[in-house]
């Protein structure tokens, strides 16, 4: 890639007076500072600032907005489409913005967004606190709030944003707000899923949940079409305490797995069950008779346990589309294992999240995440290696896709790749898309913070 941003444009002569680090080209940190979780993603930023404070954050939002440069926010760096990096521009890195504080008796925690998964839930378990994120221990504070964030809680305690009590945001005119059910309480719901469009929130504040008792891991069966389906039933008709995600893909070469299990499609199922140990067994009995586990390692324990340790330097190539179902039947199950059989990339899956509960006891328009009453959410994807089998994976993903959902546009936004602008719209549903783009209006007019699934300002 072409390294002339470097010389054709003097240093960003805003960057000066950060306090944080600056992280240009010549620095020896510059390449490991650039990567992102997902490969294939190649930019040279012009600057990566490792802001240190709220000073810092408006120093950098100033200097890009008056000095033309493109600006890109990043907190943990898992956007799946390379959001949170650029050609030329300026990246504002928040990782060493990373300060979690707890009130165990007021069951609220302040956590700055550069914070990961991981660490807050972590910190959480000294006091059997619990917040629900995602299923990836190293995804930011940051991102994925600004999402929604959908993980091993969400029937029992929601979304992340369902959780979420105020945020601090330096919008796009330098000014550092506090948002909340009474202050700016029209950002406060449209960064409860909209995304990173209205500004860079550096703070979070969480009301917390008590969990002292947690019964989860992996369970891994056979994929047929009826285990599948089965699957699909059991995790819809669960009590709300129990959060499952089902990945049907081929058994990866796992040393507990014997060799010839290895690449025969299974159900690799995370299994999170907030609740005692008797009502567990209970509750995941349906799951364990659909056919012999080929693994069963779900037993009581602590909820981190739920993240298991991550390898730093796995940045996968892989493309997906993300969908909404009302349930899998029979013939639905069977085109799942019809399409994950007949492609030959190394990693395929299609992942299945039964919703409900607690999420959708929320409002449809109390947060700028409006699909509550959706079922289900089913994401594939497939790994490829190398640019030349790119554009095949992604045929086979799309095509995939519109055959298990041929109807239905709507998107949850954390799970949107490449998929353009109707898309991000179809995330929005009527009001939603009309009151976003209002408060983008408001508090981005230029819309500065673009490098997102954009909603642009009101025309
Ligand atoms: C392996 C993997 C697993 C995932 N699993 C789940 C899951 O189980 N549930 C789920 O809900 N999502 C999941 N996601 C999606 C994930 O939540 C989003 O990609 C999210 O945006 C990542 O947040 P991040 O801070 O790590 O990413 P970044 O790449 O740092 O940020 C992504 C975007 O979010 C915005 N942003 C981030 N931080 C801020 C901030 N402080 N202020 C303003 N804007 C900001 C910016 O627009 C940025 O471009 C997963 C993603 C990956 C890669």
């Amino acid at each position: 890639m072409s390294s002339s941003t470097e010389t054709t444009r003097p240093s960003p002569a805003g960057l000066t007076e950060v306090k944080g680090r600056v992280i240009m080209p010549e620095d020896p940190t510059y390449d490991q500072a650039r990567t992102v979780f997902y490969g294939g993603i190649d930019k040279r930023p012009t600057a990566i600032v490792r802001v240190s404070d709220v000073a810092d954050v408006r120093r950098v939002i100033t200097t890009a907005r008056d000095e033309g440069y493109e600006l890109a926010v990043r907190s943990g760096g898992h956007s799946i489409v390379g959001h949170s990096t650029t050609e030329g521009g300026i990246v504002i890195d928040l990782r060493g913005m990373s300060k979690i504080e707890i009130d165990p008796r007021a069951r609220t925690a302040w956590v700055e967004t550069g914070a990961t998964a991981i660490q807050v839930t972590e910190a959480l378990a000294e006091h059997g606190l619990v917040i629900g994120f995602g299923d990836s221990g190293s995804v930011g504070v940051g991102g994925i709030t600004l999402g929604g964030g959908i993980g091993f809680l969400v029937r029992k305690f929601g979304m992340t944003i369902d959780s979420l009590l105020a945020a601090e945001v330096v919008t796009a005119d330098g000014r550092h707000v506090r948002a909340d059910a009474n202050h700016h309480s029209d950002l406060f719901w449209a960064i409860r899923g909209g995304g990173g469009n209205f500004g860079v929130v550096t703070r979070l504040q969480f009301r917390l949940h008590e969990l002292t008792q947690f019964t989860g891991g992996i369970l891994i069966l056979p994929a047929t079409p009826e285990t599948i389906a089965g699957f699909a039933a059991a995790a819809l008709a669960a009590p709300d305490e129990l959060s499952t995600i089902g990945n049907i893909m081929p058994a990866p070469p796992m040393p507990f797995l014997p060799n010839e299990v290895h690449g025969r499609l299974v159900i690799f199922a995370m299994i999170a069950f907030a609740g005692d140990d008797e009502a567990a067994k209970r509750a995941i009995a349906p799951f364990r008779s659909l056919a012999t586990p080929i693994a069963d390692m779900v037993k009581p324990g602590p909820y981190v346990g739920m993240y298991p340790p991550e390898d730093p330097s796995y940045h996968p190539t892989a493309v997906a589309r993300t969908m909404f179902v009302n349930s899998i039947d029979a013939s639905t199950a069977e085109t799942v294992f019809e399409y994950l059989s007949k492609s030959d990339a190394t990693m395929r899956v299609a992942q299945l999240r039964a919703l409900g509960g607690a999420m959708a006891r929320v409002p449809a328009d109390a947060t700028a995440y409006a699909h509550r009453s959706k079922p289900m959410l089913v994401n594939v994807a497939a790994f490829y290696q190398g640019e030349a089998e790119r554009e095949g994976r992604r045929s086979w993903a799309t095509e995939f896709a519109r055959t298990l959902q041929p109807n239905d546009d709507a998107a949850y936004v954390g799970f949107l790749t490449d998929d353009g602008e109707a898309r991000i719209r179809a995330a929005y549903p009527g009001a939603t898309w009309d009151r976003l783009t209002r408060i983008k209006s408001v508090y981005d007019p230029s819309n500065l913070f673009r490098l997102n699934q954009n909603i642009p300002p009101e025309a």
